[in-house]
């Protein structure tokens, strides 16, 4: 903090926009809490609804129970399944308990599971590129049985992959990676196995890809980056990277004002500020304030894409067929 009466630094400070939560984290809470109010408290969620420790305290407070696994659940309580998506056995073995089950995920991870099982369906074997041990990943992996889904994480990956037949393959992404590093594999697959088939391009969804580009319009100009969002928030990560590779000197993740490194910021004039798909507005708020009361701050928008996604949330919550 400035010692009183000493004038506050100038700081440029560039916001982001888009930021922050994207259509399939607002429809994912939404359900949390439409299902406290059908059934009231306790509803179980398999998995962070979404990877924010604020959000996550928020549902908790409201009577809403985070588990990891299903057996952890009561069954005759309901359940709810994340955003990220789960594996096929998760609501097979929810229905083999006659358990109340609704599942939050995204629809645009949905869409890669579809898209996976029709590639399957046609015979291709499917490399998937993602992150191991990401939620998502798991869940969409686990649309097909073991060994029909295989993983790369990296173009080295590529090199090494072991395929059953490389002319009957199809390529799938996690919707939250890097849009720069995913051309890179994608490229590499594609030059390893001409026949491979996928989407246009990948399934890096637009919020993803939005926030990443929102970050590269501002990180030649700035002196450092604060993205608020969860440290297990891969697309929140992946705007830090996004800013250090694209000429910000200084990026930090932060989950909210207090985890902000003021020394590393010391002597800096600008600072860009943005937020991962899963991280509320107050949160940016609060970063934004704390940045006001040290430096005499002048905002400017760096706006490089308008949303208007939004999915539609069941109105009224059952019990699947
Ligand atoms: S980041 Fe993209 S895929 Fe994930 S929940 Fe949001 S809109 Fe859906």
């Amino acid at each position: 903090m400035n010692a009183p009466g000493t004038p506050k630094p100038p700081l440029t400070l560039y916001l982001a926009a888009p930021r922050g939560f994207c259509a399939g984290v607002d429809r994912a809470i939404k359900i949390v809490e439409m299902a406290l109010e059908k059934w009231g408290a306790p509803v179980y969620v398999r998995h962070e609804i979404v990877h924010n420790k604020f959000v996550v305290d928020g549902l908790r407070d409201k009577g809403a129970v985070f588990v990891e696994e299903l057996d952890e659940c009561p069954p005759d309580r309901p359940v709810i399944f994340s955003a990220h998506g789960v594996p096929k056995a998760v609501p097979a073995e929810a229905a083999r308990r006659e358990m109340v089950y609704v599942d939050a995920t995204c629809p645009l991870v949905s869409k890669v599971h579809i898209e996976a099982e029709r590639h399957s369906e046609e015979g291709l074997q499917i490399v998937m590129i993602g992150h191991a041990g990401h939620p998502e990943t798991i869940g969409t992996m686990g649309q097909l049985p073991e060994g029909e889904v295989l993983l790369v994480e990296t173009e080295a990956d590529v090199a090494t992959l072991e395929v059953r037949d490389p002319g009957q393959l199809a390529f799938v992404t996690q919707t939250t990676l890097s849009v720069d590093d995913t051309a890179g594999i994608v490229a590499a697959l594609k030059a390893r196995f001409p026949a491979i088939v996928g989407p246009h391009k990948e399934d890096i969804c637009y919020a993803t890809t939005n926030r990443q580009e929102s970050v590269k319009a501002m990180a030649g100009k700035i002196d450092a980056m604060l993205v608020v969002g969860a440290p297990n928030s891969s697309n929140s990560r992946r705007l830090v990277e996004v800013a250090s590779r694209n000429g910000c000197g200084y990026a930090q993740l932060v989950q909210r004002a207090t985890d902000i490194d003021w020394r590393a910021l010391e002597g800096i004039r600008s600072i860009g500020i943005t937020a991962g798909a899963s991280a509320p507005e107050v949160l940016v708020n609060e970063v934004i304030d704390a940045l006001k009361a040290r430096y005499d701050v002048t905002e400017e928008l760096v706006e490089t894409a308008k949303e208007n996604v939004e999915f539609k949330v069941p109105r009224v919550l059952r019990q699947p067929a």
